[in-house]
């Protein structure tokens, strides 16, 4: 089986060129200038941009998550994540508390096996550090999983003390893995969560008070100072405020080893939507912050010191399940969709309005996360031998954002009424079509489990 994409404007994260490109047996098999072999299909991408299919490295699916269920489970978030030119996700396994790390991966390679329309990997989300999981890593790593994930927002038994943190560090290092971290302070969390109760100040307006900029970055800074002595690679996930940021950087500049991940919500959306009424469908974790924020962090986008945005798609209704916190945010589940938006999204507000070129779109959402993760080069480029996965995308094309073009099961999208410009026009898997103008044509059930490389710094 042959396809030949002719005529497009191949864009990877160092190269912008005119070229045809060949495709056989789900492979790139020749790029060049003009390629007139006979092939099965031909696909005519003239005026559009042909990009590596994109990786998301921050998925919750089909999870229970705060009491409630997500309603999107991997066909339903991976078929919305085709649409939006998403061809790899990289899922959270959580390991159940008192549970197994080798139970995690299990639960979820049953949960994607037959459902996912697209590639999948996975991160082991770690519910506690304990020396029987630290045990259970490097046979994980050769199971092809080689990122942990662990949150420094829980409190009481769910906290991690300093000397678990380095001995997690330093166990992954070991194994060839690298740890993800959820950077906010649990315990201070927990004092201010108290406060605001006792003054009856529960609706979603108080949440960023519950977790402020300064929490983040204590526990940022904390995660970094101990990564440090540890002398491992962390990944920090979810990076939201300016205050977190400038403690990435002073690490960086001192040339540690310490990668940043933001959202899509963070660098379009802002806190003044906990005002609204329904302002609870907005709730998530870290909150969304003031608008200024996100000037910062697309600064650190441009500087280099954010290298990854994944779409922390965490699918909810609100009615039903986000509502029930209408009072009191702590009863709504966190999240939102956002995985079939966060291409067209970042291509919108950072390309289309002059802040990013479009390799360094590609950059962060699909280059940069295939090698932290270690799905490069299969996953991540068009090159000669890469898996086929592209994105035919049509830079000139305005689109609405609403819940009429949104394919996550949630009844809302947190986007509604945004006018966005460049979205994908066609979406390719291993050289298959799975995605075309917002209608999916993949099969549940059509993506592969993907075994992670050993971490290496790229
Ligand atoms: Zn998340």
């Amino acid at each position: 089986m042959t396809t030949l994409i002719k005529n497009g404007t191949i864009i990877t994260a160092t190269d912008t060129y005119r070229a045809d490109i060949l495709v056989k047996n789900g492979r790139v098999c020749e790029i060049g200038g003009e390629i007139s072999k006979i092939a099965n299909e031909i696909i005519d991408a003239t005026g559009k941009w042909v990009l590596p299919g994109a990786v998301d490295a921050h998925t919750h699916l089909d999870v229970e998550c705060d009491g409630m269920t997500t309603v999107d489970d991997f066909e339903s978030a991976t078929a919305a994540g085709a649409a939006g030119g998403t061809t790899t996700v990289i899922d959270y396994a959580e390991q159940v508390p008192g549970g197994t790390l080798a139970g995690a991966l299990e639960t979820w390679k049953e949960k994607a096996a037959g459902r996912s329309v697209v590639d999948y990997a996975f991160h082991i989300a770690l519910s506690e550090v304990t020396p029987g999981i630290l045990e259970e890593i490097p046979a994980m790593v050769a199971a092809g999983v080689t990122s942990f994930h662990a949150r420094l927002d829980g409190w009481g038994e769910r906290y991690i003390h300093d000397g678990r943190l380095l001995e997690l560090l330093e166990c992954a290092r070991g194994a060839g893995a690298i740890v993800c971290l959820h950077a906010e302070n649990g315990e201070i969390i927990r004092t201010y969560l108290g406060r605001l109760a006792s003054e009856g100040k529960t609706s979603a307006r108080y949440l960023p008070e519950a977790r402020p900029p300064e929490v983040e970055a204590q526990a940022t800074a904390r995660a970094i100072s101990i990564a440090e002595m540890a002398r491992a690679p962390i990944y920090l996930s979810g990076i939201s405020s300016a205050h977190a940021i400038e403690k990435v950087k002073a690490a960086r500049d001192r040339g540690q080893v310490v990668y940043a991940e933001t959202s899509p919500h963070f660098l379009v959306l802002a806190s003044d939507r906990y005002e609204e009424p329904d302002g609870v469908k907005y709730t998530c974790i870290p909150p969304l912050r003031p608008s200024w924020h996100a000037d910062v962090l697309w600064k650190a986008i441009s500087s280099g010191d954010i290298h990854s945005v994944g779409s922390d798609h965490r699918a909810f209704h609100y009615a039903g399940q986000k509502d029930l916190g209408r009072e009191d945010f702590t009863r709504a589940p966190r999240g939102f969709a956002g995985i079939q938006e966060r291409v067209s999204l970042l291509h919108s507000a950072g390309v289309a309005a002059g802040r990013i070129s479009p390799n360094r779109l590609v950059d962060l959402v699909s280059t940069s996360p295939a090698k932290i993760f270690g799905l490069f080069p299969r996953k991540g480029t068009l090159a000669v031998g890469s898996d086929a996965d592209m994105i035919l995308f049509d830079p000139a094309a305005e689109v609405t954002l609403s819940k009429a073009t949104s394919l996550s099961r949630s009844d809302y999208t947190p986007y509604e009424g945004m006018n966005l410009r460049g979205t994908p026009w066609m979406v390719l898997q291993r050289g298959k079509v799975i995605a075309r103008e917002n209608k999916v044509h993949g099969r549940a059930g059509q993506g592969e489990f993907l075994p992670a490389a050993r971490f290496k710094v790229p």
